[in-house]
């Protein structure tokens, strides 16, 4: 009964939407609506105990108008194809949105990475930059850590691609370790970007949102930053949850300390910590973390878990989505006649790829900025998209997805158009 929805179909609805009230030609359309250029592959790696796994690998080029294709690389066992298009279409509409001089792309492999042990993923991220080592380039497409890839991985990668080029070149990977040419402010960058569009809307909507409550699905890279950031600020993070289940405290959660327990539990879970009033939530009822009556609820982990079902039952004042993809176009209907101020993912997490590029530019000019310049160039950029955005919202009377993407898929088909390809 519950077929999953595909990320893709979805990706490419939102598109269709925007296209028919921004009057887009069917050429135009058409050529957005598809990625320019996709490469599958195989890795074979050689596992610890001297057998030999063969791993799928794919690379999406979307559209690189604006810019060199830019974004992640994800390791994940549900990985697919139609998930990497749907992603890459995304970044080509985030790096719009927020005006960065960069186009869309994403990049997956499909393993168990918690299964790997440490040589077994460095064998395999250098045999994913094998493959792909002479289609990428900081001038071509430049890739970054996503889900379950780290900046130890970058750093693998990097190197692998530097000894096959037999040149320097730290600027085609970005979210590298800060030692390796990486930028400070990267690794809190995307949760923080997304706490800047918060406070905007908190504005907006006249929320005060100090001491408010707030909820969290996802405690990983993102998810942790938004709970450590949400802490500093005086809000209140009464639930947070992993793929090992949830915590709840009404009185607030000891995010430090609790930040502290994933940082030194070796998979990284929430899993085994306590603390006096927390009550643990079940895994099989890790959702209800979503239905929870706080003023902001940040879906932090993966896509399609805001749907058609449990839309309804979102109390969230604002939804933060720093995920890529967690809401559904219905659920997208839902939320909007709910009267909830949805921050769309490709607006609210683009912290993440807007400090990749300040990465880039430190990269090329070989010299880098104190933390300071980054967190206010950040803020600079996620307030002037927030604002693009809203008032898009305001003035065509629409969901702020919808805003985001006439945005932004206005400006990329400006590209497309001013080079000629497509009219
Ligand atoms: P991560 O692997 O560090 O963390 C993912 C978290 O989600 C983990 O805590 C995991 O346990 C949890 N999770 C997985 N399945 C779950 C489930 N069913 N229920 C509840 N929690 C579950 O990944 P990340 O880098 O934090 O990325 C999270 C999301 O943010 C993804 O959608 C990613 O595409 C998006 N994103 C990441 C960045 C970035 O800079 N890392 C930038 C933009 C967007």
């Amino acid at each position: 009964m519950s077929s999953k929805p595909n990320p893709f179909a979805i990706a490419q609805q939102q598109l269709d939407d925007a296209a028919a009230i921004l009057g887009l030609s069917p050429a135009m359309h058409a050529f957005l609506r598809v990625p320019m250029r996709e490469y599958h592959f195989s890795i074979p790696v050689q596992m610890d105990d001297g057998s030999y796994q063969v791993f799928q690998g794919f690379r999406v080029q979307y559209n690189d108008a604006r810019g060199p294709a830019k974004g992640g690389i994800r390791f994940h066992p549900d990985e697919t194809i139609d998930t990497v298009r749907a992603l890459a279409a995304w970044m080509t509409w985030k790096t719009a949105v927020v005006d960065i001089p960069l186009g869309g792309g994403k990049g997956g492999v499909i393993c168990s990475p918690k299964n790997m042990s440490r040589e077994e993923l460095e064998r395999l991220s250098r045999g994913y930059m094998r493959r792909l080592a002479h289609l990428i380039g900081p001038e071509k497409d430049v890739p970054a850590p996503d889900v379950n890839t780290t900046p130890e991985i970058m750093a693998w990668m990097l190197d692998e691609y530097e000894t096959i080029t037999g040149r320097h070149l730290p600027g085609v990977i970005t979210g590298k370790p800060v030692p390796l040419f990486g930028s400070l402010g990267r690794s809190d960058a995307t949760a923080r970007g997304g706490i800047y569009t918060v406070r905007e809307a908190a504005k907006m909507l006249g929320i005060e949102l100090e001491g408010a409550p707030v909820a969290i699905q996802g405690f990983g890279n993102v998810g942790g930053w938004a709970g450590i950031l949400c802490h500093q600020m005086g809000m209140k993070v009464i639930a947070v949850s992993d793929e090992t289940g949830g915590l709840y405290n009404p009185h607030g959660l000891n995010i430090p300390a609790l930040a502290k327990h994933v940082q030194q539990h070796p998979k990284r879970w929430i899993e085994g910590y306590t603390e006096p009033g927390a009550e643990r939530i079940p895994k099989e009822e890790g959702g209800k973390v979503l239905e929870l009556p706080v003023t902001v609820l940040f879906p932090a982990a993966l896509e399609n878990v805001i749907t058609q079902e449990n839309a309804d039952r979102i109390q969230a004042k604002i939804v933060a989505e720093l995920a890529n993809g967690p809401t559904t176009p219905e659920a997208d209907r839902v939320l909007y006649e709910k009267g909830i101020y949805v921050i769309p993912d490709f607006l609210c997490n683009a912290g993440g790829v807007t400090v990749s590029y300040f990465e880039q530019v430190q990269n090329a000019y070989n010299f880098y900025w104190p933390a300071e310049e980054v967190v206010k160039r950040l803020d600079e950029r996620m307030t002037t998209a927030f604002h693009a955005v809203h008032e898009m919202a305001q003035r065509r009377k629409v969901h702020n997805r919808l805003a985001a993407y006439l945005v932004a898929v206005q400006r990329v088909a400006e590209a497309v158009a001013l080079r000629g390809w497509v009219k």
